[in-house]
């Protein structure tokens, strides 16, 4: 993130937001949306993002990482069992079309270069189920090749232009945890209680477990949005107990807008905001 914010890798960054998602055993992964001051124009979407094999004598380094950690399955019939084949077909799209040059998608996004070998494109032999299979730009995971110089994980990086994206992120901040169906046995291994045999619950990973004790953040956003209250007057929503009723009536608590009337009372710089600009005012100090 201090790559993108601070570094401004891809320009300067109007506003993001990210998730941190984790898969049972895996490590965690981060889902960030950006959106940059300057909208990347399309003919510049080749100097941050590659869908293609870098060449191996020039940049060794990055061919490695990108050979071993960009390319999708091989899935289809070299690979009918891959995890992303669901009836026959890849649920990702793969393998793709070669293509010359980038080109903007109809819904948004882009379709990244991808050059035939005879075009200038590069390939690489990987073996899988012991055979060796030959893999070219078709199969391989848009990414920038600056982050993955850096850090020769997995990262893939997409130029969006669709709201659609915003809602995949929050989507898993909204799913809930992750669940798991486990037994209960005793030290003999024979299950004492047919109840307890087959638990659900919630599963947490080790990885999961030290980055919640830790305090790490799970998900952020960039300007925080904060939501302002409207009503009339004495019509704010306001909760109350059977032994707290008569304080509340008496003294019903503050909503962003009777605070902003006091404030405005107190305070004469106040006086000259509108309302919607107070809360930024007062983060500015
Ligand atoms: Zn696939």
């Amino acid at each position: 993130m201090n790559l993108i914010t601070k570094a401004k890798i891809f320009g300067v960054a109007q506003c993001y937001m990210y998730t941190i998602e984790w898969q049972k055993r895996g490590l965690p992964h981060a889902h960030i949306l950006v959106w940059l001051q300057e909208a990347l124009h399309v003919h510049k979407v080749d100097d941050f993002i590659s869908a293609e094999i870098p060449n191996p004598e020039e940049d060794p380094e990055l061919f490695n990482c990108i050979t071993t950690q960009m390319v999708h399955g091989p899935c289809g019939v070299i690979n009918p069992f891959s995890p992303c084949m669901k009836n026959g077909r890849c649920t990702k799209r793969y393998l793709r079309d070669f293509l010359k040059e980038t080109q903007t998608g109809r819904d948004g996004y882009p379709l990244y270069r991808r050059r035939r070998p005879e075009d200038g494109g590069f390939s690489t032999v990987i073996s899988i189920r012991h055979s060796e299979v030959v893999v070219d730009n078709r199969w391989t995971v848009p990414y920038c090749p600056l982050l993955s110089r850096m850090f020769c994980a997995h990262i893939n990086v997409e130029y969006c232009n669709s709201i659609k994206s915003i809602k995949y992120v929050c989507k898993y901040i909204n799913k809930g945890s992750d669940m798991a169906v486990f037994d209960v046995t005793s030290s003999d291994g024979i299950a004492r209680n047919e109840v307890n045999q087959y638990e659900m619950g919630r599963y947490i990973s080790s990885n999961e477990a030290v980055w919640r004790i830790l305090n790490f953040p799970i998900h952020e956003r960039h300007p925080t949005v904060i939501h302002l209250s409207v009503h009339l007057e004495n019509g704010q929503r306001v909760y109350f107990t059977e032994g707290n009723a008569a304080e509340r009536a008496l003294f019903a608590p503050e909503t962003t807008l009777t605070a902003f009337f006091r404030l405005c009372n107190e305070d004469e710089f106040a006086r000259t905001l509108f309302y919607h600009q107070v809360p930024s005012s007062i983060h500015l100090g």
